[in-house]
């Protein structure tokens, strides 16, 4: 038997077996996680150094302590969210018990990305264990020293016979996709959500995708550029650039531009210093792959660079770049950027932005700043999007309380705190009747007279 399945049929036999499903066994094995996160924080930072010179205060806001929000929401709502929701009944049902009851799935396949490869593992893993299900998780090779600390790490805290980290490429993964799940997982690219999504057709497995895309950043109306300035390049060069909901691309009128580019330049300088190869705190891009393609891209933007384009291939480093002039058909506008690159664009109007946001795909997180809250309410009316932030970008994404997700080309479902548990559970329709009113049923049982009809 291969490897997979050797795993998969053990994960199997103790779903099936039951034990997954009490309260306690969830409680006790998130509190596990907890510990493991507490116990080898040092080790994490280090893995997460390792793949991308991840500057410890982001590690630990962005991962270590987004996983550990998770847990203690997860953990202390874990009783609510599994009593069932009793729903209103008619007459005919007056008697009888009619609840909505969650269930876990099953054995269900969690896969991960490179970019916060703690966080996009473990979130969805905490939602999983709190659903009561039994979980593969497939960490992403490319981000290799944190894969390698998850496939020790793990199964010296979690019961071995529910949780299983499976390692490798897209050849095992696509191996491994070819078993029957009971839920898929995905976090990463378009691109490889079409051959997730091909795979797991043919078990016709549920699947939840978050994916990425462009997110826009629109600027209107009166707007206080210091403040926009410091919120925009904390929320586009977080973690270089490399995060879903990063700003891709910034829209606004010429007038806010010119007011806006000055305050930029100061507060790069402010942020990373007279030059940021030199920075801790500016992360470096994954991998020598991904720093060409950035590289390729900067090369065939006609935009103007105003700070930035230095970049050192051996240190996987491109500086903070923002790029003005940008036309609409710009080689930056046609892809995710997913890097430490911002382009400016500038058009007439509000509506001229609103048009050109909704001309490309529906995006994961959509942002507008204005001191006007008549901008603010305009655009979130008249745009679709995962997630929506006013005045600031990727801190709505930290609340457990919102759920976390794409629509669109940006993604299918969503989780995070009670999100999570509902997408890793069924929600099942029960009707639990007794024998009572026997006679009233045989208004429904045939023979069919016309005076049942009428009644
Ligand atoms: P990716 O799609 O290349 O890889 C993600 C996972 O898929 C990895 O575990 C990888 O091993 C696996 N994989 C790669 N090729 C495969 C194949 N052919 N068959 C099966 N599995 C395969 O994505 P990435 O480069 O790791 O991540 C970047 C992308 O993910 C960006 O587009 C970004 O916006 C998106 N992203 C989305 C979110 C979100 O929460 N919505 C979060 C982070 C990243």
């Amino acid at each position: 038997m291969d490897a997979h399945v050797q795993v998969l049929e053990r994960l199997r036999a103790t779903f099936r077996s039951g034990v997954t499903k009490p309260e306690q066994f969830r409680r006790t094995q998130l509190n596990k996680l907890k510990s493991m996160i507490k116990e080898n924080e040092e080790p994490i930072l280090n893995a997460l150094h390792k793949d991308l010179a991840k500057p410890k205060f982001e590690a630990v806001l962005s991962e270590v302590d987004m996983l550990n929000n998770e847990l203690i929401h997860a953990i202390s709502n874990l009783k609510q969210w599994m009593q069932p929701d009793y729903v209103g009944t008619n007459l005919a049902t007056k008697l009888d018990d009619c609840f909505v009851r969650r269930e876990p799935l099953g054995v269900v396949l969690i896969i991960g990305p490179w970019n916060y490869p703690i966080q996009l593992l473990m979130v969805p893993l905490v939602a999983a264990i709190a659903a009561g299900n039994c979980v593969i998780i497939k960490p992403s090779e490319i981000s290799a020293a944190t894969d390698n600390l998850i496939a020790e790490l793990l199964p010296k805290y979690l019961s071995q016979d529910c949780y299983a980290v499976i390692q490798g490429g897209a050849e095992e993964t696509k191996e491994l996709l070819k078993n029957r799940f009971d839920h898929i997982f995905y976090t990463g690219s378009q691109k490889v959500a079409h051959k997730i999504l091909q795979a797991a057709s043919v078990h016709l497995t549920p699947v939840t995708l978050e994916l990425g895309g462009k997110c826009p950043c629109i600027l209107f109306g009166n707007v206080n550029a210091t403040a926009a300035a410091r919120r925009l390049v904390w929320a586009k060069f977080f973690n270089s650039g490399q995060s879903c909901v990063a700003p891709d691309y910034v829209l606004c009128s010429k007038a806010t531009r010119d007011a806006l580019v000055p305050a930029i330049l100061d507060v790069i300088k402010e942020f990373y210093g007279e030059d940021p190869q030199t920075s801790p705190d500016l992360a470096r891009i994954v991998s020598s792959g991904h720093w060409t393609r950035l590289m390729e891209l900067l090369g065939k933007s006609k935009g103007k660079i105003i700070v930035g384009g230095e970049s050192n291939q051996e240190d996987k480093y491109i500086a903070p770049t923002v790029l003005v002039d940008v036309a609409e058909d710009d080689a930056m506008m046609q892809e995710e950027i997913f890097g430490p690159i911002l382009p400016i664009l500038t058009v007439e109007s509000l509506q001229e932005g609103i048009d050109l946001m909704n001309s490309k795909e529906k995006p994961l997180a959509l942002y507008a700043f204005s001191d006007e809250s008549s901008v603010v309410n305009t655009v979130l009316e008249k745009t679709n999007s995962g997630g929506f932030c006013s005045n600031d970008g990727i801190i709505h994404m930290t609340l457990p309380t919102l759920p976390f997700g794409g629509v669109g080309g940006s993604g299918w479902g969503s989780y995070h705190g009670r999100w999570g548990f509902e997408t890793f559970s069924h929600q099942r329709a029960c009707m639990l009747r007794g024998w009572t009113l026997e006679r009233l049923n045989g208004l429904r049982y045939p023979p069919y007279t016309e005076n049942k009809l009428s009644w």
